[in-house]
């Protein structure tokens, strides 16, 4: 299908394919963004632009505009922090040399990790993790399929509860750079860093105006405010939040996987009032009528 020229923008940006942790590959991700209706997508895969190259040649039929995206991994105050970029410029070759890093720390880690779950006594655990990420380096969840298939739990949610998730043996941190480092290279690459699904990092209040005032004073400048499965309280938290630090607003679905009915691309709560969407700061701005525009994708 093609997008209708005349419909409302529905923006979603933030998503995952098979280039890191999702379950579609780039083209068929982009098919489905567009089904659901979407016009403006960022993928944000975790660490990699890798996926973006064939999501562009695919979105480009389909009429849906495509902007630069990542999701990086970093650490404030021992808590690992999710960064993500938008609207970077992809070619610029201190960004590229700046992922390369992080692909060589998300190794490291890939290997502590499996140091770290050794005791399971799972057999080649790295071997599996590793095939389970399609051959390139395996995060978590990739970790916590193997251990499903092995049997050691149940679920991949189990998994994370007893073995991956915060504060858990397999939750290894010491390999990522400091949040300022981060949001350095997306601001040098041009693009615009966001804070990820401020909610999740379980911090209290305190904590979390603390991280965002430090994030804004390292150069950050948008929140995610609208992600999915988030209450109507957290949205009000999260929105208040972002008016008080006078940063920008962001919105996605962090869609990994279709099946699960609380996350769907272009599913997004509605934008709280009030707020400066962070799509009208964007080096093409997307307005309330803007109709897709083939320029977006050939960048
Ligand atoms: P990584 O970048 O390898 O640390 O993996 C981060 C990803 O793990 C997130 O984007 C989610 O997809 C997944 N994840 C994190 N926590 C959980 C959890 N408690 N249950 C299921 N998946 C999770
Ligand atoms: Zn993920
Ligand atoms: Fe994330
Ligand atoms: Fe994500």
């Amino acid at each position: 299908m093609t997008i209708p020229q005349d419909q409302k923008p529905c923006i979603d940006l933030h998503c995952h394919t098979t280039a890191s942790d999702g379950a579609l590959d780039p083209e068929q991700l982009v098919a489905r963004a567009a089904e659901q209706g979407v016009t403006h997508l960022a993928i944000t895969d975790h660490d990699t632009i890798a996926g973006l190259a064939s999501a562009r040649a695919a979105a480009l039929p389909l009429g849906l505009a495509l902007i630069n995206g990542i999701e990086l991994s970093c650490v404030w105050r021992s808590h690992t922090i999710h960064i993500v970029g938008l609207d970077f410029d992809h070619t610029s070759d201190a960004f590229n040399a700046a992922l390369a890093r992080q692909n060589d720390n998300r190794w490291q880690r890939a290997r502590l990790i499996a140091d770290k779950l050794h005791r399971l006594k799972v057999d080649d655990l790295l071997d599996k993790a590793t095939a389970a990420a399609g051959g390139d380096v395996p995060g978590r969840p990739h970790f916590a399929q193997v251990l499903v298939e092995a049997e050691v739990v149940p679920k991949v949610a189990h998994a994370f509860k007893r073995y991956l998730g915060a504060g858990k043996p397999g939750d290894v941190k010491a390999c990522w750079p400091e949040l300022e480092e981060v949001v350095g290279w997306v601001n040098a690459a041009g693009g615009i860093a966001v804070l990820a699904h401020p909610r999740k990092y379980r911090l209290t209040a305190t904590r979390l105006r603390e991280l965002t005032a430090d994030f804004r004073r390292a150069g950050g400048r948008a929140i995610e405010v609208s992600v999915s499965g988030q209450s109507s309280g957290d949205l009000g938290f999260v929105a208040e939040l972002t008016r008080r630090e006078q940063l920008l607003a962001s919105q996605g679905s962090d869609f990994h996987f279709p099946g699960a009915p609380w996350c769907e691309l272009g599913r997004i709560q509605k934008m709280p009032e009030g707020l400066d969407p962070v799509w009208h700061h964007f080096r093409q701005p997307v307005s309330a009528s803007s109709a897709q525009s083939g320029a977006w994708n050939s960048r």
